[in-house]
């Protein structure tokens, strides 16, 4: 028997881990179930600290984890999926074409930025969405000390105004003066189409982050959109023209496009419907996790945000389902009832939340402290030891805040 995972981000990781929990559980050999995970390279990418500088460093390996614990590693990205036949279709990084079939299979290829198209975004925007995204920004920005001073080099527009866009445009008055020197003015403006700043984070905490920005001289352009990019700068959809050399787009992301090879119901971020097992409805076989899945996480009407809180309880879920179907055991459902945000507000400290409600529980430098522990410790994989790797995959534990 085979079970496949698709993705090694955190629902992918978690879901080999837990898939091999369970085989360990239950008595059965590697030889008997294999598990095996495709992913283009055999790291996890530590996607939400890709605002920080030195993006670089941010990926963990996951070849020890995974001899640890005897799951199979398939290097190439999955390009079709054949429900009828149980078989993905996987191109190599050489170029070449293999093809792996499945008795279960797990979706969790994740998300991608959505870039519209926009006149001149794909060619002068950029983001801290990928790995080669985070590292090309990194890039021009050390560049920008080579370019004779003007306000547009010292200018970046952040576009979106969610956590995301919040993350990346409190770092950079630190980043650019690390870059352009000490006495430099930076300028950020972050632009946005809606009336406040971070709409999902609520009247409680919105304050902080108004602060925050204040603090940190960070403008704001609000209920604007963007018409185009060119070498000047940005035009909003106001007229308005802002010289820059430095856009990020950090306005919405999407599912990755694999989970438009499923004949099966998608949302409007292209995520794959599931039941509470993490089944896609209508697709024997095959599970989806993580941001590449839409899951109620209460009986309250609640769903699984695209986030790695989510994507790493859900992974461990639906790898425990799937394995459990092909060993016979009983699935569990997924549930998450807590949830906690912790916003970076670079020099301006963090802010830590609890609740759906988004209730203020910690700011400033205390928050700042959970942030950094979250975000270096807490998120990366746990060490090749396989008895503590395994543990540590409980699928009721995982992301137990
Ligand atoms: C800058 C930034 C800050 C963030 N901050 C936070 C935060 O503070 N808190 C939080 O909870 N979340 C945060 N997030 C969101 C979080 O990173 C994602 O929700 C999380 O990474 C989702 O995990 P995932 O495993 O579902 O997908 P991903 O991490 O996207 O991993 C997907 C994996 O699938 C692989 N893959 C994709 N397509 C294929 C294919 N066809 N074949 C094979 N492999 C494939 C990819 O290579 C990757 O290995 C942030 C994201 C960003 C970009």
């Amino acid at each position: 028997m085979r079970l496949v995972i698709i993705g090694a981000g955190f629902a992918g990781m978690y879901a080999a881990l837990s898939a091999a929990r369970l085989r360990d559980i239950q008595g059965v050999s590697p030889e008997e179930l294999e598990i095996a995970l495709v992913s283009p390279a055999p790291t996890l990418v530590v996607r939400p600290r890709l605002y920080e500088p030195h993006p670089e460093t941010l990926t963990a390996s996951l070849l020890e984890l995974f001899h640890a614990i005897d799951v199979v590693y398939v290097q190439g990205s999955a390009e079709t999926a054949d429900a009828g036949t149980r078989t993905v279709g996987i191109a190599t990084a050489e170029g070449g074409r293999k093809s792996l079939s499945y008795d279960r299979l797990v979706v969790a290829s994740g998300s991608k930025l959505f870039r519209p198209n926009i006149p001149g975004l794909a060619e002068h925007g950029f983001s801290v969405d990928s790995l080669d995204d985070a590292v090309a920004l990194d890039k021009h920005l050390h560049g920008l000390a080579q370019r004779p001073s003007s306000d547009a080099r010292n200018t970046v527009v952040v576009v979106g105004g969610g956590f995301t866009g919040i993350e990346a445009a409190t770092e950079m008055p630190a980043r650019l003066r690390a870059v352009l020197g000490s006495d430099a003015r930076p300028r950020v403006i972050i632009v946005d189409r809606n009336k406040v700043i971070a709409p999902d984070m609520g009247p409680d905490s919105r304050p902080v982050i108004e602060d925050a920005l204040r603090q940190l001289g960070v403008e704001t352009r609000l209920e604007a959109g963007i018409a185009s990019l060119d070498r000047s700068g940005i035009t909003l959809s106001s007229g308005e023209h802002i010289g820059t050399e430095t856009v990020i787009w950090a306005a919405g992301i999407r599912a990755a496009p694999l989970t438009e090879q499923f004949a099966a119901e998608r949302d409007n971020s292209g995520r794959l419907l599931v039941d509470r097992d993490l089944r896609v409805p209508g697709v024997p076989g095959v599970f989806a996790t993580g941001d590449a899945a839409r899951a109620a996480c209460d009986d309250e009407g609640r769903y699984a945000l695209m986030s790695c809180q989510h994507a790493t309880r859900m992974g461990a879920f639906a790898g425990n389902n799937a394995a459990a179907e092909l060993l016979g055991v009983s699935t569990k459902p997924y549930h998450q009832k807590a949830y906690v945000t912790c916003l970076d507000l670079g020099e301006a400290g963090a802010l830590f939340t609890r609740g759906w409600e988004r209730k203020v529980e910690m700011v400033g430098e205390v928050a700042k402290k959970t942030k950094q522990e979250i975000n270096t410790v807490w998120i990366y994989p746990p060490k090749a030891e396989r008895a503590a790797a395994l543990a540590s995959a409980d699928p009721e534990r995982v992301t137990d805040l």
